[in-house]
């Protein structure tokens, strides 16, 4: 990401993992088409437009991505800003690399424009647009570069993209296990959105005593001097800082008292496999006292989005309170890349995963798309979009057991998107609805004013009945007349009680108008 970093093919192909001479030529055709399409595309601080595209298939190949991906990764931004068309990468690229930029593009339109209460739904919905779980790492990793180069855009726009990294990007790095890329994320965002904050939390890390480097290293030393003697081999260690935004929010929730917090630093421990972890937990009690309810085995109990760990604050008369993390090597790096870190191979033929990581990846899909799998809302052209290997895993999974499937239905009947569908503005602000709305509904939504006035509905850019159904991802556009008013008609068209207050208020009015 710095400015005198080598930009070659062939830097990026020295990130992937074996890549065969079929991929290293397909990102080499990418990498070329790229930066011609972009030759004379600046970004808003004056560097050539390339830069954002190559570091964002770089990030891609640092996480283990395929060449497809990576491919789509320095693709991503051709169509919406330089007018390649859909053909031109149908055909130098295959179906697939053009489903990934088609993707992103349609993910680019999704906004966040402060609609508080649903933001929750907003992350859904970015997740079932997505429809491949690589269109939304491509999509985090464009976020990430444009973070870390959001002090050129203008302070209007460059809040409303730090407030949904904040609050959209962040918790669907979180909800994909992506640790590292989560507080990146929040780090990068927390500055813009909250600089007073900001500042005040840089102030108290860099005053505090606990984040002190030399002390840390004397227990972390310790520690490793007691593991080897106690005879656990083949171990490494790291440290880590809080991040400053996760830091924010935890001193939030303890009233400000830093002496609460007990994970400000923490030591990592990796070991080779799980009993090692049970025995330098037991070993590292030994030298330090736990503090009571500060022991968690998400190894155990692994966490929702896949987490897995063990870990206990131990008080050390070096440093204070530090947490320590025990680990394997696998699951440290489920930690860091989370889901990506199982689709390395999902661009090849017929691999084979064990149980257990079958099981965990279908967790995270089960959190993270549940709409897939619900067939009762789901159309038919969405489902033929769908990649095999998401509805296979979809298949394998509600195969499995009854009751599983039981509780695994009850939650998609729970669904936020079984009773609501999400609609645009022409502008990309989102608009969500009961199931079956009109554009009527969608009309008293945007604004009664409007409502009052509709003349006639475009969606999608054709004329549309004031009844018409809308489905999810329609664009709405409402054109109004000073001489429309709503008729009695209107009521049987509405799904909102918004929507059919507004009309008999209107008609009410109409009616009294009428006898004076
Ligand atoms: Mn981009």
């Amino acid at each position: 990401m710095t400015k005198t970093e080598t930009q070659s093919a062939d830097e990026l192909i020295s990130y992937m993992s074996n890549p065969t001479e079929e991929d290293k030529a397909l990102v080499r055709k990418a990498f070329d088409f790229a930066k011609e399409a972009h030759r004379d595309h600046k970004r808003m601080s004056g560097e050539p437009y390339f830069n954002h595209l190559y570091a964002t298939a770089k990030a891609l190949a640092e996480i283990d991505m395929g060449a497809r991906t990576i491919s789509a990764g320095l693709l991503h931004d051709s169509i919406e800003d330089v007018g390649v068309t859909p053909e031109q990468i149908r055909d130098e690229f295959g179906p697939e690399v053009l489903f990934l930029v088609e993707g992103v593009t349609k993910l680019g339109e999704l906004k966040y424009r402060g609609a508080g209460r649903h933001i929750e739904s907003l992350r859904r919905l970015f997740v079932a647009t997505s429809q491949d779980i690589r269109v939304l790492l491509i999509k985090l990793m464009d976020r990430r570069h444009n973070m870390h180069t959001l002090d050129h855009v203008r302070p209007e726009k460059r809040l409303r993209i730090a407030t949904e990294t904040l609050s959209i990007y962040a918790p669907i790095a979180d909800r994909l296990g992506m640790g590292r890329l989560k507080s990146e994320l929040e780090d990068l965002a927390f500055k813009y959105v909250y600089p007073k904050e900001y500042k005040r939390i840089e102030e108290i890390m860099s005053e505090s005593k606990l984040a002190n480097e030399p002390k840390l290293e004397k227990v972390r030393n310790n520690l490793k001097r007691a593991l080897a003697e106690h005879g656990v081999k083949n171990f490494r260690t790291e440290s880590r800082v809080k991040g400053l935004y996760s830091l924010y929010r935890k001193l939030e929730r303890k009233g400000g008292d830093l002496d609460k917090i007990y994970d400000l630093q923490a030591i990592r421990v990796i070991l080779g496999n799980v009993e090692d972890c049970y025995r330098a937990l037991g070993v590292a009690h030994t030298l330090w006292h736990p503090l009571p309810g500060k022991i968690k085995d998400y190894i155990a109990f692994e966490k929702p989005n896949g987490y897995r760990s063990i870990h206990s604050t131990v008080m050390t008369p070096d440093a204070g309170p530090v947490e320590l993390q025990f680990r394997t090597e696998e699951m440290h790096r489920e930690a860091q890349f989370g889901i990506a870190s199982h689709l390395g191979y999902k661009e090849q033929e017929g691999p084979t995963l064990d149980r257990g990581q079958q099981k965990r990846e279908q967790l995270w899909y089960r959190h993270l798309i549940p709409s897939l799998f619900n067939t009762q809302v789901q159309n038919r052209t969405e489902q033929k979009k769908t990649p095999k290997w998401i509805s296979e895993l979809a298949d394998a999974h509600l195969a499995e057991t009854l009751t599983e499937r039981d509780t695994f239905m009850q939650e998609i009947q729970d669904d936020f998107f079984s009773h609501r569908i999400f609609v645009f503005t022409p502008k990309g602000d989102v608009i969500d609805l009961p199931i079956d709305s009109t554009p009527i509904d969608f009309a008293y939504a945007v604004h009664s004013e409007i409502g009052d006035r509709t003349a006639r509905a475009i969606v999608n850019g054709k004329i549309a009945p004031l009844n018409a159904q809308l489905k999810n991802g329609d664009i709405v556009q409402i054109e109004t007349s000073k001489n429309a008013h709503p008729n009695k008609k209107w009521c049987e068209y509405v799904r909102t009680t918004m929507a059919r207050k507004h009309i008999h208020q209107a008609l009410l009015r109409q009616q009294k108008d009428g006898k004076h």
